[in-house]
Parts: structure tokens; sequence; C-alpha cells
């Protein structure tokens, strides 16, 4: 196998994948605050991950993936009040913390199954390891880098001499990056320092989630989770840490921060990869603009799940990404082209291959390999995945390779069967619509409606009992 480079976001540079105890791969992911609805923008970062998941597996790796549940502590923006999100989104859904919780890490996973990302091997949540994250702000405090205040325990950020290379972020600049604990942080030392524990008191006296610890009632704060979790599952210093580019100015340097601090080993992770957003209509997705979808908004638009993460592995994972609804259409009607070709070479006679065919196949799956541990370039695993469905070999090798790539692409083709193609219900509306325009004698709009029809990759067959839609034959 040739070797896989990825991305480190220490380095900023492409460096090869050597794991500390292979063939074992420890990977942590930071998961959802779950008091919202996951929309899409979370299915690219985490269809991202499942990729690199499914590399390190295709390429011989034994993966134990750790993802955590934010349930408590993780505070909203500086333009909000400063509320515990979890507790915000209790109010607004008239619900207590723990069944949002429940409810929204729910939705968060039934999303992601219907994206084909593979579950983590071990799912964390916050509120269930509050004692390893007591443990570790205790040690902290005991070796000098936390400090007590009547308001909270932070982190102090002057300790750690390394905080401000981090990501090559600069700490003066920071201030502005600072979450709102610093409104409510008054005995902070330096404004970057981070709360590990907050206390019951002041904004927080009613917080609904409380435990007792050595510092008074109060909740941990949002970072010391990922810290605590990852080091429990996975060890004091473990491979790859994955999450959104929005955690490289704060989170993850503060993750960093308090491990490395409190274990004494460096690095406390090998590899940290960063996914760029995806913005909408050119955008960038949020409430107010009306442009956070869900899985729930692709399907009601007719569209398959699938299909968003096929548009996804167009595009490299650091590279943004612009969704629109043209480009999802565009995408669905690909993976229709590309379900049928491969159902087609499935049915194909299975041949004996002459040696030149067989280099061919061999030489298809070495470009594969090569794309997807060349820092997971999925662009360029399509495009090869188009071209061996356009060679010449016989189809049942073609049908052999789709399913290989297929461990890594995750487009769910080995369970391709023929009443699985599914009419998206866009198409449906176009040909109700075409009648309408038919019957009303207005032939070129109609015309138009079947071209749109042809770019979901379906053609409609006018019988004697009404239109029928039909798979395009490429
Ligand atoms: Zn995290």
């Amino acid at each position: 196998m040739a070797d896989i480079y990825l991305t480190n976001s220490l380095s900023r540079k492409k460096e090869k994948f050597t794991p500390i105890n292979p063939p074992k791969v420890g990977m942590y992911t930071c998961g959802m605050t779950v008091y919202d609805y996951a929309h899409i923008g979370h299915g690219r970062k985490y269809v991202g991950d499942d990729i690199l998941r499914r590399v390190l597996a295709v390429n011989g790796f034994e993966v134990n993936h750790v993802q955590n549940i934010t349930d408590v502590g993780h505070l909203v923006s500086d333009a909000d009040e400063g509320e515990d999100k979890l507790e915000k989104g209790a109010k607004k859904a008239g619900k207590s913390v723990w069944e949002v919780a429940e409810f929204f890490a729910q939705h968060f996973y039934d999303s992601m199954d219907r994206l084909n990302v593979l579950r983590p091997t071990t799912i964390a949540k916050a509120t269930e390891h509050i004692n390893e994250q007591i443990e570790l702000v205790r040690k902290l405090i005991d070796k000098g880098f936390a400090y007590d205040t009547p308001e909270a325990v932070y982190f102090d950020i002057e300790k750690f001499a390394d905080y401000p290379k981090l990501f090559g972020q600069n700490v003066s600049e920071k201030k502005v990056g600072v979450r709102d604990e610093v409104k409510g942080g008054e005995h902070k030392k330096h404004p970057a320092d981070f709360a590990l524990w907050f206390k019951t008191v002041g904004r927080f006296a009613n917080h609904t989630m409380h435990w007792q610890s050595p510092w008074g009632d109060g909740f941990p704060g949002w970072h010391i989770e990922c810290s605590a979790m990852s080091m429990k599952y996975l060890g004091e210093q473990f491979d790859i840490h994955t999450g959104g580019e929005d955690h490289l100015s704060v989170h993850h340097p503060n993750e960093i921060a308090q491990s490395e601090a409190a274990t004494g080993k460096r690095p406390f992770v090998r590899y940290w990869i960063h996914h760029a957003f995806l913005k909408v209509d050119g955008k960038k997705m949020s409430k107010s603009l009306g442009n956070l979808y869900t899985i729930e908004d692709v399907e009601d638009k007719g569209y398959e799940p699938i299909a968003l993460r096929y548009l996804f592995l167009t595009t490299h994972y650091r590279d943004p990404l612009n969704f629109t609804w043209e480009s999802l259409a565009s995408a669905q009607s690909a993976l229709e082209k590309l379900k049928q070709q491969i159902l087609a070479a499935k049915d194909g006679e299975r041949k004996s291959l002459s040696s030149e065919k067989e280099e061919k196949i061999e030489k298809f799956r070495q470009v594969f390999i090569e794309a997807v541990n060349d820092d997971l370039n999925t662009p360029k695993a399509l495009a090869v995945l188009w071209q061996v469905l356009k060679s010449n070999i016989p189809s049942t090798d073609k049908y052999d390779l789709a399913l290989y790539f297929d461990e890594v692409l995750g487009l769910g083709l080995s369970e391709l069967t023929k009443t699985k193609i599914k009419i998206p219900m866009k198409a449906k509306e176009l040909v109700t619509k075409r009648e309408k325009l038919r019957a009303g004698g207005e032939f070129g709009e109609a015309d138009k409606a079947r071209n749109e029809i042809r770019k979901l990759g379906f053609d409609v067959e006018d019988t004697s009992k009404g239109p029928r839609l039909k798979a395009v034959k490429n």
C-alpha cells in the first residue's frame, strides 16, 4: 500500500502518516453540541471524518474512533448573552436540558446514518464523564496551570509557554476570539484564560446541570471535556484529532494546552485535521438567513442524502464548498448515472482476463488508493471511478472495482438493487408540471420540464397509460 499523507494543522504541511502503535489508530472527533438540529454543514464535516476513517481502514489500520457529545458547558457566542447552549435550547423548546440533549443527539446520529457515516466506535457524553473532568482540573491546579476564583477555575495560559505557537495563532490578537466567559470572568488574569469549571454563582446561579466539585457546585467548561474523554479512551498521546476549521482558534489550542500541561507529554496528538466550512448560496450558513438546511430538507426536495454525500466528495475537505440546490441536482443526476452503470456492470458476464486487462485493473486500484491516501483527494477518487466505468475492462471487473472503491467513498453501491433506484420527488413533480403544460398547449415549456427531468437522470416516456419515468442510459 502507498503511504498515507495528511495535512497536519500543527505544521500546516502535508505529512506522512505514522501511527504510534500500528496497526492501531486512535482518532478523536469533536462531536455535536446537542441543542439544535444537525444541518448539512455538520454533514460535510462528519462525512470528511468518515472518509478519513475509511481510508485508514482500507489501508489495514484498526481505527478506534471516539466522538464526544457536548451536552453541558458550551456557551453561546459573544453576540448572545453567554448562557449555556443547552440551557438556551431547553428554554426555547420548553423541555428539560436532558430531553433536549437526548432528542438532538438522536437527530444528529439519524442524520449521519442517512449520509452513510459510520458510527464512532465510542460515543462519549460530557455529562457522563464529570469525574474524569474534575480529576483533570485537579491535576492542572496541582501542577500550577490553573487557578481558582470566586466565579470559576481558569486555565492560566501564560504558564503554558507554547500556547501562542499553536496553529500559528497570536495570543494578543486572541482577545477578539475569546468566548464570552470573559464577560462574567472578572477574576481572569489574562483575557484568553479559559474556564475549566464554572461555579453556580452570578449568571450561572440557576444553572440546571450542576455537580459537586472540590471548588464548589458547578459544571465543566466546554474544552476540558474533549481532553478528559479523548485521553480516557485513547491514552495521553494519540494519533489523530479532527474538527471544523472554527476550532483552530480557541477550542483546539485549549485542548492541547490542558492536555500537555496535565501530562507533561507532547505532542498530545500527532495529526490535527481540520475541515473547511460549507457555504450556502455563497453565504455563511445561519438561522437568520434561513439557509440552515437539514437532511430532512434535502429529502423533502426529492433528493437522496447520498447525493449530498456525493456532492461533498466532489470537493477536497480543506477547500470551501458552496452548496446550491442546483449543485445538489447535478450530484443527484451523477449519482443516478453511477448507479445505473454499476447495476448494468453487475449483471454482465464474468469473463476471464487477459494479462493486459489484469494490469489495467491493478493500475486503477493503485491510482485510486494513491488519490485517497494523498490527503483524502476524493475529487480525484471519484474521477478514477468514472474512468473505470468508461474503460474497456470486463463489466464484472468494473463492478468489483467499484465496490472496492466504495469501501472508501461510502455511496452504498454494494446495496444497489434494481428496485432501489428511487425516483426523486422532484422528477415526479416535474412530470406533473409537464403534463399540465402539454394539456395547456405550452409545448416549449413542457420540453424545458423534460430537460430538467433528464438532468435528474430520467426520461419521460409517453405511453397509452400516461407518462412513465425511465432511467437514462448513458
Ligand atoms: Zn472538542
